[in-house]
């Protein structure tokens, strides 16, 4: 009779802790999206324990260094071992900042294909909580600027400049319609009278916006008046909603949640 070797394999990679789910009693699935392999899937065995040396390390959120084995006889990774290198101390005290936040995590653990590395869309990833981590009052803007990177760092590049259908350019400082499903702005001599509806205008200001975002361009505060920030969360809701419902498969639970917490009253959360 003979043996066949299985071949395990070791490796560390830089990730973010997307999600874990139980695995019988006291073992642990994590969802990590790294900087090397994109998003994989890593067993913890004995992570529910309370002595256990991973506990605490791997919590949503977290950037971790994590030193993991791979066998040929499965997809799943198993820890050895893991250290945090990174957390957003802030805004995990903050309610709104939380929820929103949240956006991220879901958007690369739902819509992100697995073991497809994509070391741009991590570090945009990293940066965008970052910012959210030092000025957790403006996190619905930085989230939204998140999801305009990364619909381009996933493929669904919006032209904010060009008409879709005819190529012409924007002027700079007009508004023009915006249609995510015709692949951006669409002029007025394009738009059938169905789409020329007034509440898909959308303001100069908001495109400009829009367009530095996905091209991740970083907005520093000082570079944006409040007032454009707000008609921006507000505007380019409808855009993002359309987005993840045209190109994805749906839109993602925590972007409902984020508008929700915005619009209630309840939602206004200091430290
Ligand atoms: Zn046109």
């Amino acid at each position: 009779m003979t043996m066949t070797a299985v071949h395990t394999q070791a490796v560390s990679v830089q990730g973010l802790v997307l999600r874990r789910s139980p695995l019988g009693e006291s073992d642990q699935i994590f969802t990590l999206f790294t900087y090397e392999l994109g998003k994989i899937k890593a067993a913890a065995r004995g992570s529910l324990k309370p002595k256990n040396p991973l506990r605490g390390i791997l919590e949503p959120f977290h950037q971790v260094q994590a030193h993991l084995v791979h066998s040929d006889r499965s997809s799943l990774y198993r820890f050895q071992s893991a250290e945090v290198i990174g957390r957003p101390s802030t805004f995990l005290n903050h309610l709104t900042a939380l929820h929103t936040a949240y956006l991220v995590l879901e958007c690369l653990d739902r819509y992100c294909e697995p073991e497809n590395a994509n070391p741009e869309l991590y570090e945009a990833t990293i940066a965008a909580l970052g910012q959210v981590n030092r000025e957790p009052d403006r996190a619905g803007y930085f989230i939204r600027c998140f999801c305009f990177r990364f619909f381009t760092l996933s493929g669904y590049a919006m032209d904010w400049h060009h008409c879709a259908r005819c190529n012409r350019q924007r002027p700079p400082d007009r508004s023009a319609f915006c249609l995510p499903a015709a692949g951006g702005v669409v002029c007025s001599s394009c738009a059938s009278p169905d789409e020329a509806r007034k509440e898909w205008i959308v303001e100069s200001d908001v495109l400009a916006l829009a367009s530095r975002a996905a091209a991740g361009e970083s907005i520093r505060s000082e570079t944006v008046d409040q007032q454009t920030e707000s008609i921006f969360e507000r505007r380019s809701d409808r855009l993002i909603r359309e987005i993840f419902s045209h190109y994805l498969d749906g839109i993602p639970r925590s972007l409902l949640m984020m508008e929700k917490l915005e619009t209630s009253p309840d939602g206004e959360n200091s430290e």
